[in-house]
């Protein structure tokens, strides 16, 4: 209270009671947990709401265009991020001593009134698809035309997957060839037998492409059913109809004819194969032991054009070095791309990304700056990584698995943010594969301390766990955990919290709409950002290395690790 003021009141007759302040610190948001020193709950108690905020605010500006990968404002969003870290101390992780690891891109996209497909049967007259409505396809070696007259061969689901005893490419070669497949996975209520009900990475129509490229292949025509994909042809029908981006010479993207087809067509090709009726088949290919791969008397054939334009986007990766060697990193990473600019949108056009993902990008600065300003080294260097490209597939993270800063066999834990809404203090979490890394009790633990509830994956058959920059580094065996928080926030039921995620996702996800708001609260998001501080330096505490469950998808890769 002013001092004058309290004369005034006195003046005033009214008796001012004298009192004590109870000289107890203000409580630390950050709680005490067990191994944790003293000085890392200081830094991370330093995590400030409002940093945060100011990070968001001017990432989200109209002047930085939407951050899309390869422009201007893409640019400037990395020039400040690399600036921010300068600031704080954080030191240069990325090409020749910079924050920025250069990505190579290159965008293509399919001609449609140059590009022709045909299904030619053995005997008889060549079946003409309409592109578009039949067909979509994306040359991903980055050529401006391609030809292709090869034979198509019927792989079912086109998965390998040795784990649950299931391999649909036994005694078939694809070199130079159509692999003809079916999108998702073969159906299951075991646990044990691709997971039940939930998505494995085999049923991603990502995996599908990477393996037959894997074998060879020159195309895929992936068969949609409306069902199986969970998304209509219209759906895919869009989502191609843009540009699409790939790592330049990425070995895992080598198909000329990356396509889906309608299930009328692909019910087509079978007739003319003489193979039967196509939904049978499907449920054919999706018993153990029931099905064999067959080459159709059919060839695809094809005359594709594509815009290509080659570009480069910058990861940006700072460090924090540890108190010893760097054998324990950790790595936080949270993608600074989005949209850009859609010059065919009417009014707004810019894509400003605020809550995807300037609210990572803040928090992921502000936990970087907490570190390198920590009264107490981590154990070990401890890595950030503001990662391009991932609106276009991961690519950024992508490459940043295939380029880390330190070998794989080094890195602890990836801790990946993408995307909390900041709308209050959230009193429940989600960690998607964290219950399948043996750090799990850790976390669990952190969260109760933090009155963070841990929420399973709300619908594991959406594969959200191959959807975001933590599985590109999952992937390559780094233990790899996306935080999120759930929809129970303080002061609020979880009604509330459902229906503001749901308006979000509504009205402004991937929209010109998610724009910064004055009346954002950003405290938890600083909240998110603390707890995400301990769990990294826990990591980085660690005595052994974190591993995968036995018997994870991602347990080989760790296991195969390159130490170099
Ligand atoms: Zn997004």
């Amino acid at each position: 209270m002013h001092r004058k003021l309290i004369f005034a009141v006195m003046a005033a007759g009214i008796v001012a009671v004298p009192f004590v302040h109870a000289q107890q610190p203000a409580a630390s948001p950050v709680p005490e947990i067990a191994g944790l020193p003293s000085g890392a709950r200081a830094a991370a108690a330093s995590i400030d709401p409002e940093k945060i905020r100011a990070h968001v605010r001017f990432l989200s500006l109209d002047l930085l265009e939407g951050r899309g990968p390869g422009t201007r404002g893409g640019e400037l969003a990395a020039e400040y991020i690399a600036t921010q870290f300068a600031l704080d101390g954080v030191e240069p992780a990325g090409d020749n001593g910079t924050y920025f690891q250069h990505v190579p891109l290159v965008a293509v996209h399919t001609i449609e009134d140059k590009t022709k497909f045909s299904l030619a049967p053995a005997t008889g007259q060549p079946v003409d698809l309409a592109y578009g409505t039949e067909i979509v396809s994306k040359d991903q070696t980055g050529q401006a035309t391609a030809d292709i007259d090869a034979p198509i061969v019927f792989v079912g689901y086109g998965i390998d997957a040795p784990e649950y005893n299931w391999n649909d490419y036994t005694g078939v070669d694809l070199k130079g060839k159509i692999a003809l497949m079916i999108v998702n996975q073969p159906p299951s209520n075991d646990v044990k037998f691709f997971k039940g009900n939930a998505l494995t990475y085999y049923g991603r129509w990502t995996y599908k492409y990477e393996e037959a490229a894997r074998r060879g292949a020159v195309g895929v025509l992936l068969i949609h059913r409306t069902d199986l994909a969970a998304y209509g042809w219209e759906v895919v029908r869009n989502s191609q109809a843009i540009e699409k981006s790939y790592l330049q010479n990425d070995p895992s993207a080598r198909l000329q004819a990356a396509a889906w087809i309608q299930h009328d067509v692909a019910q087509r090709l079978l007739t003319l194969a003489g193979l039967g009726d196509l939904d049978k088949t499907i449920d054919q290919a999706g018993k153990p032991g029931a099905f064999h791969a067959v080459e159709l008397p059919v060839r695809l054939r094809a005359h594709i054009e594509s815009r290509v334009r080659r570009y480069v986007s910058d990861n940006v990766v700072g460090r924090v070095p540890g108190a010893s060697a760097d054998n324990q990193a950790v790595i936080y990473t949270a993608h600074y791309d989005h949209l850009g600019i859609d010059p065919d949108v009417k009014g707004d056009n810019i894509y400003n990304g605020a809550a995807d993902n300037g609210t990572g990008c803040g928090i992921l600065l502000e936990i970087a700056r907490a570190y390198a300003q920590s009264p107490v080294r981590p154990p070990h260097a401890v890595y950030f990584a503001s990662v391009t490209a991932e609106e276009q597939g991961l690519l950024g993270s992508q490459f940043l698995g295939q380029h880390p800063p330190v070998p794989t066999a080094q890195m602890a834990l990836d801790l990946n943010y993408d995307m909390l809404l900041p709308i209050g203090v959230p009193r429940s979490a989600s960690l998607g594969n964290a219950d399948r890394i043996d750090f799990w009790p850790t976390v669990q633990r952190v969260a109760v301390a933090f009155d963070l509830a841990l929420l399973p994956d709300p619908n594991p058959r959406a594969g959200h766990a191959y959807r975001s920059d933590h599985f590109s580094l999952a992937r390559t065996g780094i233990p790899a955990v996306s935080i999120g928080q759930g929809n129970l926030f303080e002061g609020h039921d979880e009604a509330w919290g459902r229906e503001q995620s749901q308006d979000y996702v509504r009205h402004h996800y991937h929209q010109p709409s998610d724009e910064y708001r004055v009346d954002w609260d950003f405290r938890g998001n600083a909240k998110m950002a603390r707890f995400g501080f301990v769990l990294g330096w826990l990591a980085s505490q660690q005595p052994k290395s974190i591993e995968w469950l036995p018997g994870d998808e991602f347990e080989a890769a760790r296991k195969a690790r390159p130490t170099q």
